[in-house]
């Protein structure tokens, strides 16, 4: 329903900007079906006639298109996990009765993820509704506290399940935090995928999300801005320009690799920080435990944070990279004994961005003041940007 419309269900503003308050579904089923919506379970009618009745409560705002719920004949399996906040989580995975005895692991494995959020960008935010996995036939969605799951659990040699690692993620970058207009639609899947890298930083280090970085650098496009100015339609932005047909537009891996570009332009403790505070921009918010704290934002108020977080002005850095299509250039000269570099922006757009060079194998930053810069040297040409941090035109 994300990109189709939840209007397509119920009659519904079908606009991001819009949650309802709250959400209640009330679902009938035939014996031995069981249905799973968002939030709580208020509880099950045994109608007396084969049939049974599933409440369901969302007490808080919530995305129209997590207004979802799925029957099968699920086992419940629960377990819970505590919160980096204090407290627990109860965790409720609905699992198809052939992969009931499958189900721990997978569960096992999304409390290392609980983990890796909370360390990165603070609590879950539905600690007291619950976190919850269905099984479904389809791939799978970010559907608040009952992310649809279905990869089959399928894992990787290192035991991760990318699918679930990246839909669980979307409680904190699409469902705490929502984009205003789908425009912005890059805060849900361009942070999200950034946070699936970073879990391979998490895991294996450095050289591996340096490495899983550079395998999203093939996939971008650049046919339309990443965060236009103007609104969207969700598919306008969610698909590739310019004819909307295949998925994974640029929100996607190019949004990933801009946070990664920022990440290298201000440093890690003020990237991280500025992460953090997308997600909660208080302590306070972080003790809230329903998903009262949700929000709505705009690629503007990740501008403003990461402002405040650096101390650095970066309007030319989202004007750039964000704004408009095109990537930056890099123009490299080469004489003897200087490097000069030199950026080149569509229509002139400042771009002071820094560039790592590495000479006899020690890396040094060249400053790019007015979108240039020099470095002298001596023996074999220097390497530019060598571990890949600058998104930019390929030669
Ligand atoms: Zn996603």
């Amino acid at each position: 329903m994300q990109n189709d419309g939840a209007d397509l269900m119920f009659p519904v503003k079908d606009h991001p900007s819009d949650k309802p308050s709250w959400a209640a579904m009330h679902i009938t089923v035939p014996d031995p079906l069981v249905a799973v919506g968002p939030g709580k379970s208020r509880g099950v009618t045994r109608n007396g006639n084969g049939t049974a009745t599933y409440h369901w409560k969302m007490s808080v705002p919530v995305a129209n298109y997590s207004i979802v719920f799925n029957a099968a004949p699920y086992r419940l399996i629960q377990d819970r996990v505590r919160s980096v906040a204090g407290g627990t989580i109860p965790i409720r995975f609905y699992v198809l009765p052939e992969d009931f005895a499958k189900g721990p692991s997978l569960i096992a494995e999304t409390k290392k993820y609980v983990a890796f959020y909370e360390k990165y960008i603070g609590p879950y935010p539905f600690r007291k509704e619950k976190l919850g996995i269905v099984e479904t036939p389809h791939l799978g969605m970010e559907h608040s506290t009952a992310i649809a799951y279905g990869n089959k659990f399928r894992y990787n040699a290192d035991g991760m399940d990318w699918l679930m690692l990246h839909e669980f993620g979307h409680e904190w970058w699409a469902n705490l935090v929502t984009c205003a207009d789908w425009k912005d639609f890059w805060i849900h899947e361009g942070f999200q995928s950034y946070m699936d890298s970073l879990y391979q930083e998490h895991l294996h280090g450095k050289e591996a999300y340096l490495q899983s970085m550079a395998g999203r650098r093939r996939g971008i496009q650049n046919k339309q801005a990443v965060a236009p100015r103007e609104a969207r339609a969700s598919y306008e932005i969610y698909m590739q320009a310019p004819d909307f047909e295949k998925g994974d537009g640029d929100i996607y891996a190019k949004g990933a690799l801009i946070l990664h570009s920022l990440r290298y332009l201000v440093g890690d403790e003020a990237f991280f920080k500025s992460l953090r505070h997308m997600a909660y921009p208080t302590k306070a918010m972080e003790a809230i435990t329903d998903g009262r704290q949700e929000r709505l934002v705009t690629t503007d108020d990740f501008l403003t944070i990461a402002e405040l977080d650096s101390g650095q002005n970066l309007d030319w850095f989202f004007e750039v990279y964000l704004r408009q299509p095109h990537l930056p250039k890099l123009v490299v000269e080469t004489l003897a004994g200087e490097m000069r570099l030199r950026w080149e922006t569509p229509g002139d757009l400042a771009f002071p961005m820094p560039v790592d060079v590495e000479i006899d194998g020690k890396i040094r930053r060249v400053e790019m003041a007015g979108g240039s810069g020099s470095i002298r040297f001596t023996g074999g040409a220097p390497k530019v940007d060598p571990q890949g941090w600058i998104l930019k035109a390929a030669d």
